[in-house]
């Protein structure tokens, strides 16, 4: 099977393998995991931020974030696409009490303009702005990305306002493959950043929260009253270490190759609607007779797997695990469908 229905289905390959097998490990719970301290310390460096702090997810990664940066009755502003707002089971109201201001953003992406109409005065009968949350790249938007020409007025009207930035970046390092951009004028703009091992970086499992060293000390107590504290963490460490050195690079293949299926698609009778491809994500529409759940089924039927995204709307992801040999199978198969 070609397994194109998300970038987290990857499996280690053989030199990450051998990384976590070497690892050398303690007990993180104590802070004593050398190669977690590793991970830390290395991300928190590459982004120029104070300290960091390994989760199990990214989920929680978010989920801490809004929990350090808000008090319950806060509201936090992201477009309506956002994960945290459509995929995190309204974790934002459990864990932290707070309402979301959403906006209609482009493909995902949200303006300086558009956030500042949105900013509430303070009254006692209002919910307090407190944080604004972008995603780079936007998931539901079809991978779109944010350049930092983008994010710097957004982050000038955050300080001008008293609001914390917090950066979802899932998939991050997939936007920068584009933009080429440094991760350290990135962490420059942002109060806390979220990054997933575990998607297009093809670690196993794992997200890495950045901040201040203050904010980070507060989320080490969320991480650990949200069951997210782990013991021999550092094989997973090892793992995403072994990523970030050997497995950045190569995001700029799947990205090149989600744009060559798009545009393979956009030129196929019963496709309509190919969002823009940015990076790894494509997402389109079927047309019918198809419904994406018919479309999908034929699609498995030739050994193709991906997922419905809307009723019409299916997305293929792109990453580690798609050889050369599955995107030729992949761009003959799609025309004779
Ligand atoms: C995958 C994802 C997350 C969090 O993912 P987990 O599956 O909890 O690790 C957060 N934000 C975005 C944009 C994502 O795509």
């Amino acid at each position: 099977m070609i397994n194109l229905i998300s970038d987290t289905v990857t499996k280690p390959t053989a030199g990450m393998l051998l990384a976590m097998q070497r690892a050398d490990v303690g007990d993180d719970v104590f802070g004593e995991d050398p190669c977690v301290n590793a991970l830390e310390d290395k991300l928190a460096a590459m982004f120029g931020m104070e300290a960091a702090v390994f989760c199990p997810s990214g989920t929680m990664t978010n989920q801490i974030a809004i929990k350090v940066h808000t008090q319950p009755l806060d509201e936090v502003i992201c477009d309506h696409y956002a994960h945290i707002y459509q995929y995190e089971s309204a974790g934002y109201a459990f864990n932290s009490g707070v309402s979301m201001n959403l906006i209609q953003g482009t493909h995902g992406k949200i303006t300086a303009e558009q956030i500042g109409a949105v900013i509430k005065p303070v009254h006692d009968w209002l919910p307090r702005t407190r944080l604004v949350v972008l995603e780079n790249t936007c998931n539901k938007g079809g991978g779109n990305y944010y350049t930092l020409d983008e994010i710097r007025p957004i982050r000038s009207l955050c300080v001008e306002r008293g609001l914390r930035l917090h950066l979802d970046g899932a998939r991050l390092f997939n936007a920068l493959a584009e933009t080429g951009e440094s991760p350290l004028d990135v962490g420059a703009q942002f109060d806390s950043i979220s990054i997933c091992l575990s998607k297009g970086l093809g670690a196993p499992v794992g997200s890495v929260l950045l901040g201040t060293k203050e904010d980070i000390t507060l989320a080490r107590r969320f991480r650990k009253v949200m069951g997210g504290g782990m013991r021999q963490a550092g094989y997973l460490a090892a793992a995403a270490i072994y990523a970030l050195d050997h497995q950045i690079e190569r995001l700029k293949v799947d990205n090149a190759r989600a744009r060559q299926l798009g545009a393979l698609l956009a030129e196929l009778d019963y496709v309509e609607n190919v969002r823009p491809v940015k990076t790894n994500i494509l997402i389109f529409d079927v047309k019918a007779p198809y419904t994406a759940a018919s479309y999908l089924e034929k699609l498995a039927g030739k050994g193709i797997l991906a997922s419905p995204f809307g009723p019409q709307t299916v997305r293929f992801v792109t990453h580690l695990d798609v050889s050369e040999a599955m995107m030729d199978t992949v761009m003959k198969t799609l025309p004779t469908l």
